[in-house]
């Protein structure tokens, strides 16, 4: 399973899978949803016994960056997001769609978890029979002389090392409730079962993005949430963007005002299309913040707002909808020459968010009326 031939119908089902999805037709937040979804399309007994060669991983990878960021292959798009900020955990400030490398270890890690916690089973009396191994179970871990898939197996040691993580992060022997009796558990989980799902987010925990925090809003929807995930970091198409890498624009002026370059911030902070509703949505949130002049000022505001994590989270999700809807209108003006009036944006934006927020935030009470009067009605 070294040669990259023996990979190949994994590369054709991958690719199968992704092809069929369509990526033109999705929204990033679908595509995103999509390529975290097509790791369980992976056929498992590959993945589970065999250490994948680093080009076929590569392959992998290239096939979903692609189909993330809307390409195919011979079709590159703009990648606006280094590959690793989008595999990288949510925790450590990613979009937590995880790495293909972590989830072959992990899913191979587990055969060591079920060596140790059921060595009564017949499968794992036959492994200690035939590899000499039993009464010394501990060795079946290190063991790289093995034949077969065990020494696949052994070798993931390695790739554990490289994260800093040792065997006994992974399994260590309890005693139970009921007596002496020792039992293995994983240290890892929280309910001490080994889970590749929390193996695999510590092991892509462990090489390490500069991103900083970030918040997600359950009320929101992805695509929203992402969005703002990029405006954040200056990973929007703007015209001063799109120039960087490349792209011919006819001018990196600002479309509403024309009177300075069209950044992430001035167009969704600092222009006077935006203060405009940003002050009206502050006046109807009845907060009034100083010194944002930034889409991370603004969400940093937000994030250390009062002292209550529900509003704290009502008041993200507000700018982050009203950041998406400013860009959604630059959109309309850019591409469709319409240019709409604030006052109309504001009453999108109240009702769009007045719709995911009782409907996808289950508020089903609450009343259109109140809403205007107060977004944090139902908290
Ligand atoms: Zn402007």
């Amino acid at each position: 399973m070294r040669l990259m031939k023996h990979w190949q119908p994994v590369i054709e089902r991958f690719q199968k899978k992704l092809t069929i999805w369509k990526s033109k037709t999705l929204s990033f937040g679908g595509r995103l949803t999509l390529i975290k979804s097509v790791l369980g399309n992976l056929p498992t007994y590959f993945m589970s016994l065999f250490v994948a060669p680093a080009g076929i991983i590569d392959k992998l990878e290239k096939l979903r960056r692609n189909f993330l960021w809307g390409g195919s292959e011979g079709n590159s798009k703009i990648h606006w997001v280094s590959w690793n900020k989008i595999i990288a955990n949510k925790s450590d400030g990613g979009l937590g769609v995880g790495s293909i490398k972590a989830f072959n270890t992990a899913l191979i890690v587990k055969w060591w978890w079920r060596f140790r916690s059921e060595p009564e089973s017949i499968w794992a009396k036959a492994i200690s029979s035939i590899h000499n191994l039993q009464g010394k179970p501990d060795h079946i871990l290190s063991l790289k002389t093995l034949p077969g898939v065990w020494n696949n197996i052994a070798c993931s040691k390695k790739d554990l090392d490289k994260c800093g993580i040792t065997i006994n992060m992974v399994m260590e022997k309890q005693s139970t409730n009921e007596g002496d009796d020792l039992k293995w558990t994983c240290p890892l989980s929280s309910n001490g079962n080994y889970q590749v799902n929390t193996s695999r987010r510590k092991l892509d925990s462990c090489s390490s993005v500069d991103i900083g925090r970030f918040e997600w809003v359950k009320e929101i929807p992805i695509k929203v949430s992402t969005f703002t995930w990029r405006a954040k970091q200056e990973r929007i198409p703007t015209f001063v963007a799109l120039s960087k890498r490349g792209v011919n624009v006819t001018s990196t002026m600002c479309y509403h005002c024309g009177e300075v370059e069209e950044t992430s911030d001035h167009m969704l902070i600092q222009c006077s299309y935006a203060k405009t509703i940003m002050k009206w949505i502050l006046k109807w949130c009845n907060i009034q913040p100083e010194n944002i002049s930034t889409v991370h000022d603004t969400l940093d505001y937000a994030s250390n707002w009062g002292n209550c994590p529900k509003k704290k989270r009502r008041l993200l999700g507000i700018f982050y909808g009203t950041m998406w809807s400013i860009w959604k209108s630059r959109n309309d003006t850019v591409f469709n020459n319409k240019r709409l009036q604030p006052m109309k944006l504001m009453d999108i934006i109240m009702s769009t968010l007045f719709i995911w927020v009782k409907y996808k935030g289950k508020c089903d009470s609450i009343r259109w009326s109140d809403w205007c009067l107060n977004p944090f009605i139902g908290l």
